[in-house]
């Protein structure tokens, strides 16, 4: 019991800490020269001669390393309300979590690289740069590795594995799934994830971040600012993906309202590589999908804990009997977290995949 009370204090300091520093973090890493002039910005915010960009990824990667780490030492399942040991997909899932945010997002970025040089590692200049460590719009128009990484690896993937990379992968949804299961995180998702019918039909929304994106991505590929002489034009548009899809879509509403709108709103309404995602996995029948047999009893804890928002009871339980539904991306954004199938107390979910 007080091994419990320790538990919960130490989550509760952390995620105390987390909103207003990591949003802090970020307005300081993305907007420096909003707080002093641009001649100031590395002896103000540059600690130990390191970025703001680093930080912020160091106390990311802390956090979701934290939360993930927990799980899989503690052994029991997160999402069952009653005590179980966590499954073998569950644990596999957060090893993901917990390596590629470590290894990914975070020592080949901004650890390795100095090491490898030989450089000082604190009070290098060479390193005391701000830089994305993600692959994003930007990157994925202006690289062929970004090109590939987009419209190839992510949509054979998505064909694979439906958006399995959401839970097991992405960096935004390593926190969304490592924070999730935290104690507030996980009344989060069960209170606050809008669940109405309204809130479902919104998911269209980022169809139009998608379409958008897109665009975007065409003017920076063809060098379109060219044709209107205009060399600001670029500079316009990153400074508009810099303030309005990463900084208010992203981090205010994507982290900022995970307490009022649960974890995953970003993914549900703004991510733009969802939607590319969702619509690949449609059209290639994405043989990842999860199925019900006759085992539910109609108790409902698999919409409860979806991040998604899912009613994931209805293609197991209609008219006060069990079915054997079957559901993917044809019919939901469903990110295969595997929530659903490790709350259900009576095993009545299962995932398919190609291999299964
Ligand atoms: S929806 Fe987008 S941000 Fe969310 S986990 Fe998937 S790819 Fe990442
Ligand atoms: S339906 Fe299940 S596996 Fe899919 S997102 Fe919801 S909880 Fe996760």
């Amino acid at each position: 019991m007080s091994q419990e009370i320790k538990r919960e204090s130490t989550e509760k300091i952390f995620l105390w800490l987390f909103f207003p520093v990591i949003i802090s973090l970020y307005l300081v890493y993305k907007f420096p020269t909003l707080f002093v002039p641009i001649e100031q910005v590395s002896d103000t915010f540059y600690f130990f001669g390191k970025s703001t960009s680093f930080w912020y990824a160091t106390i990311y990667t802390a956090i979701v390393c934290y939360f993930s780490l927990m799980v899989i030492i503690r052994g029991i399942n997160p999402y069952s309300v009653v005590n179980k040991p966590i499954s073998t997909y569950q644990k596999a899932k957060f090893s993901s979590i917990f390596l590629s945010q470590l290894i990914v997002f975070y020592l080949i970025p901004f650890i390795i690289p100095t090491l490898q040089e030989g450089r000082e590692f604190f009070n290098d200049p060479y390193h005391a740069v701000n830089k994305d460590a993600y692959v994003y719009v930007y990157n994925g128009f202006t690289s062929i590795g970004g090109m590939i990484y987009i419209f190839v690896i992510v949509p054979v993937l998505a064909w694979l594995f439906g958006k399995r990379y959401c839970s097991w992968f992405c960096a935004c949804g390593n926190l969304s799934e490592s924070v999730g299961v935290s104690k507030w995180g996980q009344q989060w998702v069960r209170n606050y994830t809008p669940r109405s019918k309204i809130a479902l039909k919104l998911e269209w929304l980022q169809f139009f971040v998608l379409i958008f994106v897109l665009c975007y991505g065409l003017v920076l590929f063809l060098d379109i600012w060219q044709v209107f002489i205009s060399p600001s034009l670029k500079t316009a548009m990153q400074n508009f993906q810099i303030f309005v899809i990463d900084f208010m879509f992203g981090a205010i509403i994507g982290i900022g309202a995970y307490p009022l709108l649960g974890t995953r709103i970003w993914c549900r309404y703004g991510c733009p590589l969802a939607q590319l995602m969702k619509l690949f996995g449609k059209f290639s029948l994405s043989q990842a999908r999860i199925k019900a047999n006759l085992k539910c009893r109609g108790i409902g804890e698999c919409s409860k804990v979806c991040p998604m928002g899912i009613d994931v009871k209805s293609f197991a339980h209609l008219n006060k009997q069990p079915i054997e539904g079957i559901y993917g991306l044809t019919q939901t954004p469903c990110i295969s977290c595997g929530s659903c199938v490790a709350a259900c107390p009576t095993n009545a979910l299962e995932f398919k995949t190609i291999f299964s």
